[in-house]
């Protein structure tokens, strides 16, 4: 991983992808294993997108997705091989209210550690952000915000769809018209996420978390009995609602009001510290019914694919199925 293009680099790539999120890295690394030169590039300091950690002092959250779920059999492999390297494990499978569940699976020691682990022995150009694209007849070039500009024979954008809406209005890319008006229906959740410091732990039960229907709050998560956490830390989500309610109000404000709204749930503990992230595209509310898009098709435009949790499911699972289709897709289109 690196933050500056490597000068032994192909002068073109087989494929660029857009996003080191779980979409982007599961596409690089079967693109890889059949042999492709493949460049990711992502605009944030850290691996993973939605899958975010953070630190205040000595405290750790995750304050993104919270759990994977499995249900695709190649997909329950790749967590069975997660949790071999020690960088996942089952969290919960139950919870109040909630039992005999299917498990639920964490990040060890945080939920970015499976993106890490996907990154291993990829081309991951980080804190770079791919402001417009442009096409000739042969292949895709990519002006980045370094001033930098690649080129490869293939694209794979994984960005939220409206992002990536924007990406292709940058390169003036003709979208077919039935595709454009997918592209249109898929929609998004938006979410505050509060991450607190506590003077001690919460009154949380096992196993840590709690899921809410109503109210404010979306969700509210234990660190420290989660295991992420070394002093106790709590994440709230706002619910849907709520945030996109607040989304453009004053964020330390909003965060105060889903403190109160959890103090049940904080029992004694007081909040020493706390910050706040808004996610404006959280999770798509509105999926596309196929797993991934592949713009190019029918089209003269060079290889072309859209990827990501908007379109084989909105969540952990759906986004590493998601790049897994775009790859297979795109290794075809290359042939
Ligand atoms: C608060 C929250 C809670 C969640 N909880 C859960 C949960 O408990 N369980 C679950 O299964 N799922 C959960 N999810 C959803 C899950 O995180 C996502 O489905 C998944 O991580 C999406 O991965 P992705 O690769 O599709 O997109 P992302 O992770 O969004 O990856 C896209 C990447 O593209 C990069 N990018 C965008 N534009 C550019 C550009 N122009 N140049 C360079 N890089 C760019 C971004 O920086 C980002 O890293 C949650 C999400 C959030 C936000």
């Amino acid at each position: 991983m690196t933050s500056s293009i490597d000068s032994n680099g192909p002068m073109i790539w087989d494929v660029l992808i857009i996003g080191a999120g779980l979409a982007g890295l599961s596409a690089a690394n079967d693109l890889h294993q059949a042999g492709l030169k493949v460049l990711v590039v992502d605009k944030g300091r850290g691996l993973g997108g939605r899958l975010a950690g953070r630190r205040i002092g000595d405290a750790t959250f995750d304050h993104g997705a919270q759990f994977m779920t499995a249900r695709d059999s190649r997909f329950k492999a790749s967590v069975a091989e997660w949790i071999e390297a020690g960088v996942a494990e089952e969290w919960y499978s139950s919870y109040p209210g909630h039992p005999n569940g299917h498990p639920r699976y964490r990040g060890v020691p945080t939920m970015t550690a499976v993106a890490k682990y996907l990154a291993t022995d990829m081309n991951v150009l980080r804190t770079t952000r791919v402001d417009s694209i442009a096409h000739n007849d042969l292949h895709w070039s990519a002006d980045l915000d370094s001033g930098e500009t690649v080129n490869a024979k293939a694209l794979l954008i994984t960005s939220p769809v409206p992002q990536t809406i924007d990406l292709l209005a940058s390169g003036n890319i003709a979208v077919p018209a039935d595709k454009q008006a997918r592209l249109d229906r898929i929609d998004y959740e938006a979410c505050i996420a509060v991450m607190a410091v506590l003077d001690r732990p919460t009154a949380i039960p096992a196993p840590g978390a709690t899921a809410f229907d109503q109210g404010p709050i979306g969700w509210i998560s234990d660190n420290l009995q989660k295991g992420v956490s070394k002093i106790p830390a709590v994440t709230i989500h706002g619910s849907g609602a709520f945030s996109a309610d607040h989304y453009e109000d004053d964020k330390m404000q909003t965060g105060q009001i889903l403190i109160d709204a959890a103090s049940p749930y904080l029992g004694d503990a007081k909040v020493t510290e706390y910050q706040v992230h808004g996610w404006r595209y959280s999770k798509p509310s509105v999926v596309d019914p196929e797993a991934c898009m592949l713009l190019s098709e029918s089209t003269n435009l060079p290889p072309l694919a859209l990827a990501g949790d908007a379109f084989a499911g909105p969540r952990f699972e759906g986004a590493v199925l998601s790049g897994w289709a775009a790859a297979k897709s795109l290794i075809t289109a290359l042939a």
